[in-house]
């Protein structure tokens, strides 16, 4: 069920809100999955900030099936974000040190916030770059990373009698 918020009035009210989301409804996330089985559970909680801007804790928790880049196998990826989220009005420059503070994202204010899309936003950029297994289980999943296998050890496996 799509919930909308107004960032202003949501930070002010210190404004709750929690739910549950079939992970199969993001249909910008799925293009990084490799399956769409379960829910995504999120907490929200807005409170004014020091410098009187609206500001969400954003709570997710779900256990993703991330495409392995390498073998495009899914992997278990347990997600566990935890963000804080700053709205700052278009007239408000960001001072360096609040751009690189990296415990804070920014957003503009706005008077409806899309729930979800906001939460699928937050957990793409969250997720790894370049999921991979740490082994991949296909036979000729090696492949991709022959350059760091040394000669010297497929030598000495061989002489051993193993392959
Ligand atoms: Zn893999």
């Amino acid at each position: 069920m799509p919930q909308v918020i107004d960032s202003l009035t949501f930070a002010r009210d210190a404004g709750s809100l929690k739910g549950v989301l079939p992970i199969a409804g993001f249909s910008r996330l799925r293009d990084w999955l490799a399956g769409t089985a379960g829910d995504l559970v999120y907490r929200i909680e807005g409170a004014m900030s020091d410098r009187k801007r609206p500001r969400f804790l954003l709570e997710v928790d779900a256990l993703l099936l991330l495409r392995c880049q390498r073998c495009l196998e899914g992997i278990q990826y347990p997600l566990k974000l935890r963000c804080v989220l700053e709205c700052v009005g278009e007239n408000e420059p960001l001072t360096p040190e609040e751009i690189g503070d990296e415990a804070v994202d920014f957003l503009p204010v706005q008077d409806k916030i899309d729930v979800a899309a906001l939460i699928e936003d937050e957990v793409i950029l969250s997720l790894p770059i370049a999921p991979r297994h740490e082994n991949c289980v296909l036979p000729d999943a090696g492949r991709g990373r022959a350059e760091k296998i040394s000669p010297f050890s497929v030598l000495k496996s061989l002489k051993n009698g193993k392959t």
